[in-house]
C-alpha cells in the first residue's frame, strides 16, 4: 500500500475494465488478436506520488528535475503525457532524443547519459543546450573541445560508478566492480582522476550515478546516493566552492511484480535517501532523477488471445499472440522476469472456475517461446484472452522481430464516467507493408546484382 493508500485495486478494476471494453469495441478480437493496453490514469498518479515523494524530502526552493528514463517506454505520446504530469526526459541515444524531441520536452527538460555518445551526438547536445554526463575520460576529453569551440547552455557532469556492488539480477547491475558504465570510482587512481578534472574544469557542475535496475535493494540504492554525495563533497571542499550543484542520483526503484500493491513506493525510498544522506536534501543541491520502469510497468498490460488450447504430454497449453516478441526478457530469462498473467473469457471478463496447471505459450516458432510454465490459472480455452499484466515498461515498447510478428497496436484508456471506456490510439498496429519495408523490401534484387570477379 503506498502513500495514496494504493493497494491498486483500482488498477486492477480499471485494467478488468479495459479488457472488456476493448473486446466490446473490436480493439481486440480474432483479426487484431494482440495489443498492448496502457492506464493513463495510473501513469498520472505515478507522476503524481514522484513529485510528491521528493517534494516532501527537499528543502523548499530546491531545483528537482525527474527525467523519465525514455528507454523504459519509448513512446511519443508517454512522453508527452509525463510531460504534462511535470516530468522531463533521460535519453540514451539519438532515437531516444528524436522521441523527447518529438514529445516537445524542452532542453532543459532532458538529460544525455548513454555509454556510446559519438561526437556528433555530443556536438548536437551540447548546441541544444541538453544536461550531458560524461561517461569516462575519453569522453571527456572530447567534451573539452566542444566547450572550447562553442558556447553551450549544457549542464555538464561525469557519471560515476561507486561499485556498492549488484543486486539479484547482473543484467541490470550497474554498479558492479567491473560494470561499463561510468567512472569506476574505487579503481586505483580514479578518485583522484575525477576531483583533478573537476578542478580543471570550472564548469563541470554535475555530478551522477544510476546504480541499478530491478532487483537492487534499496539500502544498496541509497549506498550508492551516499557515496556519490559524500564525493561531491569532497569535491566541493578542495574547490572551496560549491561547484558541483547538482547530483543525478540515476532511476531503478523496482518494481513489485508480484501483485497489484505499489511496492516500494517513491515515498519509502525519498525518506531512506533523507536518512542516509540528510545533506543531500538541505538545499544546496538540485537533483535530477531518471525513473522508468517505477512510472510507467504497473499501468501497462498485454492482452492477447488464445488461438488454439490444446494438450501436450499430459500438459495443457494455450497457444496466444503474445511470446517473445513483447516479452523478451521473461521468456530468455523466465527465472529473473516471471509476469502474471490473468484469463479473461471471450468477450474480456476474468474467467474464474478451477485452477489448471497450465503453459501459455506464445506464437514464435521455437519452443522456449513461453509467457508462463506450469502456471495455475482458470483454464484457457480457444477464444478466451491472456493478459501479461505489469508490462508497461520494457516489454511491449520493445517489440523483438523474431519471426517477423507484427508490433502490436497500443492504446491509451481512461474510465467514460459512465461505467465505459474511452480509448486513444498510443502506437498504430504495425502493418504488414511495415514488415516489408523494415526488411530491405526496397532492395529486393541488391543481393543479386552483386557479382565477384570471374563469377558468373
Ligand atoms: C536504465 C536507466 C535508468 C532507468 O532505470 P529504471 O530501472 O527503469 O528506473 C536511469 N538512468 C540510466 C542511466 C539508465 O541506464
Amino acid at each position: 500500500m503506498d502513500e495514496y493508500g494504493n493497494t491498486g485495486e483500482g488498477r486492477a478494476a480499471r485494467r478488468d475494465e479495459a479488457v472488456r471494453a476493448a473486446v466490446e469495441q473490436g480493439l481486440l478480437g480474432p483479426d487484431s488478436p494482440i495489443v498492448g493496453l496502457l492506464d493513463v490514469t495510473g501513469i498520472r498518479e505515478s507522476a503524481a506520488e514522484l513529485r510528491a515523494a521528493f517534494a516532501e524530502v527537499t528543502a523548499p526552493g530546491t531545483p528537482v528535475l525527474h527525467a523519465f528514463a525514455v528507454k523504459a517506454t519509448p513512446l511519443v505520446p508517454v512522453l508527452r503525457l509525463l510531460r504534462e504530469e511535470g516530468i522531463g526526459a533521460e535519453v540514451a541515444s539519438p532515437g531516444e532524443l528524436a522521441l523527447a524531441r518529438a514529445a516537445g520536452l524542452s532542453p532543459d527538460r532532458t538529460v544525455l547519459d548513454s555509454p556510446a555518445k559519438t561526437p556528433a551526438e555530443l556536438r548536437e547536445a551540447l548546441a541544444l543546450g541538453i544536461a550531458v554526463n560524461a561517461d569516462n575520460p575519453q569522453e571527456l576529453d572530447r567534451i573539452d573541445g566542444l566547450v572550447r569551440s562553442a558556447v553551450s547552455r549544457s549542464p555538464l557532469g561525469i557519471r560515476v560508478n561507486p561499485q556498492v556492488g549488484g543486486g539479484s539480477i547482473g543484467a541490470t547491475s550497474t554498479a558492479t566492480a567491473t560494470s561499463k558504465f561510468g567512472v569506476a570510482l574505487r579503481d586505483e587512481g580514479a578518485r583522484e582522476w575525477v576531483m583533478r578534472a573537476y578542478l580543471d574544469r570550472p564548469w563541470l557542475s554535475r555530478l551522477h550515478a544510476h546504480t541499478g535496475s530491478q532487483g537492487i535493494p534499496l539500502s544498496l540504492m541509497a549506498q550508492g546516493v551516499a557515496e556519490t554525495y559524500a564525493l561531491a563533497e569532497e569535491i566541493n571542499r578542495r574547490i572551496g566552492r560549491q561547484q558541483i550543484d547538482t547530483i543525478d542520483i540515476g532511476g531503478g526503484l523496482p518494481v513489485n511484480f508480484a501483485s497489484d500493491a505499489t511496492a516500494p513506493t517513491y515515498a519509502e525510498y525519498a525518506r531512506a535517501l533523507r536518512e542516509a544522506v540528510p545533506g543531500l536534501f538541505d538545499g544546496r543541491y538540485g537533483l535530477v532523477t531518471e525513473f522508468g520502469r517505477s512510472l510507467l510497468a504497473k499501468h501497462g498490460t498485454i492482452v492477447a488471445r488464445v488461438e488454439y488450447a490444446k494438450s501436450a504430454g499430459g500438459r495443457a497449453v494455450a497457444v496466444t499472440h503474445a511470446g517473445v516478441q513483447v516479452a523478451t526478457r521473461t521468456v530468455y530469462v523466465p527465472g529473473s522476469w516471471p509476469l502474471r498473467i490473468t484469463a479473461y473469457d471471450g468477450k474480456g471478463r476474468p474467467k474464474s472456475g478451477p485452477e489448471v496447471v497450465q503453459d501459455v505459450a506464445g506464437p514464435a516458432c521455437f519452443a522456449g517461446d513461453l509467457l508462463a510454465e506450469g502456471r495455475a490459472l482458470p483454464l484457457l480455452d480457444q477464444g478466451d484472452y491472456a493478459a501479461a499484466l505489469d508490462t508497461g515498461a520494457y516489454y511491449f515498447a520493445h517489440h523483438y522481430a523474431y519471426n517477423s510478428l507484427a508490433r502490436p497496436g497500443i492504446y491509451g484508456f481512461v474510465p467514460d464516467g459512465a461505467g465505459g471506456v474511452r480509448f486513444a490510439t498510443a502506437r498504430d498496429p504495425q502493418t504488414l507493408a511495415s514488415i516489408v519495408a523494415e526488411s530491405g523490401g526496397a532492395h529486393a534484387g541488391a543481393l543479386t546484382t552483386l557479382h565477384a570477379p570471374g563469377s558468373r
